[in-house]
């Protein structure tokens, strides 16, 4: 849903773009923190490469129908149980951000955002590009292009590969809801479940599957590389999630990575009684690396993601971290590059001070998740604001002394009162553990001391996972008209 057009700040617009490349969870609260702050001054220029939102992103890779060159995004639970998932992609409308200009008085009302359908493939000096060779210049740039599906666990059938790469990758809504169907027919025909990954996807994806009416029959093996489920927390929360998995029937195998899934044939036999006919169904052998196999009918990988940086090579090559590809930036989220032309291993100091990268892209020193981002988002904004209050006084500073010295970037001593982000000491999570409990876990300060944990009330647990609240937040028209199809 392509919804505006590039302002090239000639003619009419003629104010500086900041743009802001992704618009998930934190690119989305970046739009919403800089409207206040900025709608006078610039415009706001969200670029997305999807036509929608999708709500509780994910990453995950599902063998047996794998999409090797596709972020397919989609709620665990979605795997499992139908009913709600048109609710998980939100259109991108013009209405997207109307709380954030609710907060405006009514004179202040104009708009200054503008959401581009399109992918970012190159970050230069003072514009971005866009794969169909569109160009948008940018005064300030932020980059929260978050994390990609990773491929691995090569398939010993490079058939099935192969077939898949040619598919098309764009990922709108209508697609989207076509590879979840598949996942969902995938998921009633299955018998033997393999999930390889006992992050939070994992967890959440087999405790669903076994507290669902429909699927809890299913038999489940999650396989995790660590000792401990969720190993990023406090031991307290594997404790409490492995109680879970004994409850509710989870096979689990720890300490031990899936090396290899080999798919064989016609090993299961899908017999249909009505139509008295019987099919091979495709099965699969993952190989683990304490030698072990399991044979499945359906394979889920949930290997968490990898980040996409890719566009920022282009400008400075530096600024991404060669082994993690993660986005190195100083503490006042600017990115942490050298000039390239001065190369030094220098990682305190940026040649692009008018560009910022946050959330789960970046190398913040906080644990991936939206909530970290939402506080990031705080410091980026502010900081630009800084930034342009600064070039502001050294434009007037400058021209007070009749020196027309122009200088594109942000007046460098502005450096001096940037805010710096400080990562939260306590990493957190919200966790659901099936169709009814879910709690709230926070590290404690130190390991030996005692975590939080907070249930959540039974009652309030909602099956669609709170896509609802989403919708009217950022789609009120269509939630009122209950038009979830757009
Ligand atoms: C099942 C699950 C449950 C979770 N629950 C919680 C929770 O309860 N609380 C919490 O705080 N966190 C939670 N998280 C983590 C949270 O979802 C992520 O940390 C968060 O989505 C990161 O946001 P982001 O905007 O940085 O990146 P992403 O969400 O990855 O979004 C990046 C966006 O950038 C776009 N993009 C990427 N590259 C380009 C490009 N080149 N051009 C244009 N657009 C581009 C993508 O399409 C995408 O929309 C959960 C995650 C999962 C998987």
């Amino acid at each position: 849903m392509a919804i505006d057009t590039i302002p090239h700040g000639s003619g009419d617009d003629v104010k500086p773009n900041i743009v802001v490349v992704g618009g998930s969870y934190v690119g989305s609260k970046v739009v919403d923190d800089l409207i206040p702050l900025v709608h006078e001054t610039h415009n706001i220029v969200l670029v997305e490469k999807s036509s929608h939102f999708k709500v509780a992103l994910a990453i995950h890779q599902k063998v047996q129908k794998i999409n090797l060159s596709q972020n397919i995004f989609a709620f665990p639970r979605l795997h499992a149980v139908s009913g709600f998932e048109s609710k998980a992609f939100i259109p991108y409308t013009s209405e997207y951000f109307d709380e954030a200009y609710a907060t405006l008085s009514p004179h202040k009302t104009h708009r200054c955002t503008h959401i581009i359908t399109g992918l970012v493939t190159s970050i230069l000096s003072a514009e971005v590009i866009l794969e169909d060779g569109r160009t948008i210049p940018y005064e300030y740039l932020v980059i929260a292009t978050g994390t990609g599906q990773r491929t691995t666990l090569g398939l010993h059938n490079s058939n099935i590969v192969n077939s898949t790469l040619t598919k098309d990758t764009s990922n709108d809504k209508e697609k989207g809801l076509v590879h979840i169907h598949e996942w969902q027919a995938d998921m009633k025909r299955a018998n033997k479940i393999v999930v390889v990954g006992g992050g939070a996807y994992g967890v959440q994806l087999v405790t669903d599957i076994k507290t669902y009416k429909s699927t809890l029959s299913k038999n489940v093996t999650l396989v995790h590389s660590r000792a401990k489920l969720l190993h990023t927390f406090h031991h307290g929360l594997h404790d409490i999630v492995m109680e879970k998995m004994k409850e509710i029937g989870v096979d689990t195998i720890l300490g031990q990575r899936a090396i290899r899934i080999e798919e064989v044939e016609g090993m299961f036999d899908d017999s249909n009684e009505i139509l008295g006919v019987t099919r091979k169904t495709p099965e699969f052998i993952v190989h683990l690396s304490g030698g072990e196999q399991l044979r499945a009918d359906l394979v889920i990988t949930c290997l968490g993601g990898t980040p996409l940086s890719d566009p920022l090579r282009a400008l400075a090559p530096a600024a991404v971290d060669l082994e993690t590809g993660y986005i190195r930036v100083l503490p006042t989220l600017q990115i942490a590059s050298p000039n390239d032309h001065n190369a030094t291993s220098n990682s305190s100091y940026t040649a692009y001070p008018n560009v910022f990268a946050l959330g789960d892209v970046a190398h913040t020193g906080a644990h991936k998740a939206a909530r970290p981002g939402h506080f990031q988002s705080g410091v980026v904004t502010r900081n630009i604001q800084r930034l342009i209050k600064a070039k502001v006084a050294q434009r007037l500073n400058i021209k007070s002394k009749f020196n027309n010295h122009n200088n594109a970037q942000p007046h460098k001593g502005a450096h001096d009162v940037l805010e710096s982000y400080i990562p939260p000491e306590a990493p957190g999570i919200h966790l659901r553990l099936g169709m009814r409990d879910s709690l709230i876990f926070r590290n404690p300060a130190l390991e030996s001391d005692v975590p939080y944990v907070q249930w959540d009330d039974r009652d309030s647990a909602t099956f669609d996972c709170g896509c609802e609240r989403y919708w009217k937040k950022r789609a009120e028209t269509l939630w009122k008209n209950g038009d979830f199809e757009a």
